[in-house]
């Protein structure tokens, strides 16, 4: 039988839990426990598909097709296995279930109320991983915040599932802040006595308090926590500001958070944890031996969170290139014909970043036009290899006005058009062309020498592609599909063979990369980048480049 830890947060939002949650899976699975991670949101939208990006960070997408929440992004990183339609349920999900088997009549006749009817389908959903028993341990984070009214059913699911499973069975880990005021010189408790208390109003008491800090806690503090808060002293786990996020298991591990759990849960006879590949990888991501500069092209790059996975995936290929990788954000809207050449100077690769809608095209394309023209390595990802395709169509195969039919309908050239399938489609939620389709990839292409294979599986996040009425143009002018979709022919990838590197893919390779198996086109991006870096500094230095000669 799984065996199931609740993650709850107090005192605010952005505490991380998500990293606190996919910290403890690593430790749990590197000592050889088979854990998974779910996330339980409590707002009501049924997935997180329809929200601007400035709303929720980006939206992530699993194999199987869901439109999930960014933290299932870091659950996958860390753990290097994927998480499913299972893994991600809203209070809109919960409440869509219900309603749907009130109007079957499934109720008989039922008043259909919050408690039990809502409170049995989260219970029935937090259990849903455990029924395939393919885990020994099911990680569930609660989103937002203790004391918040939306999310008190889900507390409540809580509470009765502690009361309806064994003690060993089940346990809650509260994650808390304890803030720092300067002026008093002094660490604070008071905000997470209170959220412990608001937490056991509701029923639920933690087990383990994780508390966020600034600040060492010494001991007289975890101690004054572990009596006001009612847990044991070796319960009260400090995470302090880490520089990295994967630094976090490393710290949690120092802190006895796995073994305080393992006792808890009585799990015994557990292996020593085997970290050598984390710690590898952190080694090279702390000391890079090159650094290169690559330039994020996109329209919501004020927010960090809302290209999550593609700053996370340049993490892993930086480390696997022993590279610094320095991401300059670049916004869209404000790069044009004047600039760009100024705007671009500094960088060693150029990342066009997926997107919806028209703002900011006219840049990205401009931006695209230099890299072509200039040899700057460049990577599009699905709106940023259509705008690569429309840039081709305009300045090399003289297409005038050419576009994307989801900017300008009534475009001459529509070198990308709406997918025949997405024509009927009126609805928004959920109706893209989603999560992972084969590709097959063309021998002799940049794409077969970063994949090393002719098949493989990417996921998807889009409407619109590349229009094969137009293929024959490309290709005779030097634009060619090295990849393509083996049942339908749609365009996955597209690549300039006179390019050092240019390639832009129609899928989401950013959502593959992990700690362990960063994604290869990352890394082969970054490899560019470093000769483009080492290039150009030849040329500022002659005295490096005659050495070199
Ligand atoms: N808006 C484009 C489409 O739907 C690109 C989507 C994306 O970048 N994810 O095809």
């Amino acid at each position: 039988m799984s065996k199931y830890i609740f993650v709850t947060g107090g005192v605010t939002s952005s505490l991380g839990k998500g990293i606190i949650a996919a910290s403890l899976a690593k430790l749990l699975q590197a000592r050889g426990l088979k854990v998974t991670i779910q996330k339980f949101d409590p707002y009501i939208n049924v997935d997180p598909g329809t929200l601007n990006p400035y709303e929720h960070g980006e939206c992530f997408v699993t194999d199987d097709g869901a439109e999930t929440d960014l933290d299932l992004g870091h659950y996958e990183r860390f753990l290097n296995t994927p998480t499913s339609q299972s893994s991600n349920v809203t209070t809109g999900r919960i409440y869509q279930t219900v309603i749907n088997k009130e109007r079957e009549g499934a109720y008989l006749g039922k008043t259909v109320q919050v408690i039990p009817h809502i409170t049995d389908e989260i219970k029935r959903r937090m259990l849903l991983l455990g029924k395939d028993k393919k885990y020994d341990i099911i990680i569930t984070e609660l989103g937002g915040t203790v004391g918040d009214i939306e999310s008190l059913p889900f507390v409540e699911a809580v509470r009765q599932l502690q009361w309806e499973m064994a003690e060993e069975d089940c346990m809650v880990v509260h994650l808390t802040l304890i803030p720092y005021l300067s002026a008093a010189k002094e660490l604070k408790t008071k905000p997470t006595q209170h959220s412990v208390r608001l937490l056991s109003q509701e029923g639920v008491h933690p087990d383990v308090i994780v508390c966020r800090t600034e600040q060492p806690l010494n001991n007289d503090l975890k101690q004054k926590i572990a009596l006001f808060c009612n847990v044991k002293p070796d319960a009260v786990i400090e995470a302090i500001d880490a520089s990295s996020i994967y630094e976090v298991p490393l710290k949690m591990l120092q802190e006895g958070l796995d073994v305080i759990v393992l006792k808890k849960l009585h799990i015994n006879g557990y292996a020593a944890p085997e970290l050598t590949k984390w710690k590898a990888f952190l080694e090279k991501l702390k000391y890079p031996k090159s650094k290169v500069t690559i330039g994020l092209i996109g329209k919501y790059i004020e927010l960090q969170d809302a290209y999550k996975s593609i700053l996370e995936s340049f993490v892993h290929a930086g480390a696997m290139n022993e590279c610094k990788v320095e991401v300059l954000d670049v916004h869209s809207e404000t790069i044009n014909v004047d600039n760009v050449a100024e705007k671009l100077s500094k960088l060693d690769g150029l990342l066009v970043a997926p997107g919806f809608g028209s703002r900011g095209v006219e840049g990205k394309i401009c931006a695209i036009k230099y890299a072509r023209e200039n040899e700057l390595p460049f990577f599009g990802i699905c709106l940023g290899m259509q705008m690569a395709v429309i840039e081709f169509a305009r300045n090399v195969l003289g297409f005038e006005h050419a576009h994307s039919t989801e900017m300008v309908k009534e475009t001459p050239y529509p070198v990308i058009d709406l997918m025949d399938e997405q024509k009927e489609v009126t609805a928004k939620g959920g109706t893209m062309r989603l999560g992972a389709y084969p590709c097959d990839i063309k021998k002799d292409t940049l794409a077969y020498t970063i994949y090393k294979q002719t098949s493989i599986s990417e996921r998807h996040r889009h409407r619109w592609e590349f229009n094969n009425k137009y293929l024959a143009d490309f290709e005779k002018a030097g634009m060619i599909p090295s990849g393509k979709n083996p049942a339908t022919g749609l365009v996955e990838i597209v690549e300039l063979p006179d390019h050092p590197f240019f390639i832009g893919v129609q899928y989401h390779p950013e959502l593959k990369s992990t700690v362990e198996n960063p994604q290869p086109i990352f890394v082969h991006f970054i490899k560019a980048a470093k000769a483009f870096a080492e290039k150009r500094n030849a040329i500022k230095n002659p005295l490096l480049q005659s050495e070199m000669i």
